[in-house]
């Protein structure tokens, strides 16, 4: 039996658990799927992630790996204070 094309693996839609399996992704979460992502950017190094001033890309918020819109992180007040250009500083 011959392994799957890319083609034949990208018409399933969307992508199910033994797809991703197939084409050779190991279960993981959006978030350490972002991470993974920005790792693979920044050629493995995590201080660039860190560093990272491509303010615009999707995954910006996210590339610490930690989820920054969750509800709790919402209302916590000290940290969702509106940002300024003074702390930019
Ligand atoms: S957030 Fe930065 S490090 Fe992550 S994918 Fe986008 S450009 Fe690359």
């Amino acid at each position: 039996m011959t392994a799957p094309s890319r083609t034949e693996l990208a018409s399933t839609w969307p992508p199910t658990a033994a797809v991703a399996k197939a084409a050779g992704h190991k279960q993981m979460s959006p978030m350490k799927a972002i991470r993974e992502k920005c790792l693979d950017c920044c050629c493995n190094q995590p201080s660039e992630i860190r560093a990272c001033e491509t303010v615009k890309c999707p995954l910006w918020p996210f590339r610490s790996g930690t989820h920054p819109y969750t509800s709790a992180r919402m209302k916590n007040p000290l940290q969702e204070t509106d940002f300024t250009e003074s702390e930019a500083a």
